[in-house]
């Protein structure tokens, strides 16, 4: 599995990154960003619940 944030769409919540930190992190602006691009299959549920659950759909997995 894939994923990755897209930054035209991301609105700094944060949820991503309480929920899944091994994934990812809030930059300097306060925007999200992925820290891998291949999920470790130990976490593609956690990355799955991140992406339905951002509210600007900013996660995509693939
Ligand atoms: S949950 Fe969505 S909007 Fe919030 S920081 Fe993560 S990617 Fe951005």
């Amino acid at each position: 599995m894939r994923v990755s944030v897209d930054d035209d769409v991301c609105a700094g919540h944060g949820v991503c990154t309480m929920l899944c930190p091994e994934i990812f992190v809030l930059d300097d602006a306060g925007f999200a960003r992925a820290v891998v691009e291949e999920v470790a299959p130990e976490l593609e549920a956690i990355a799955r619940e991140a992406s339905l659950r951002c509210p600007t759909q900013a996660i995509r997995v693939d």
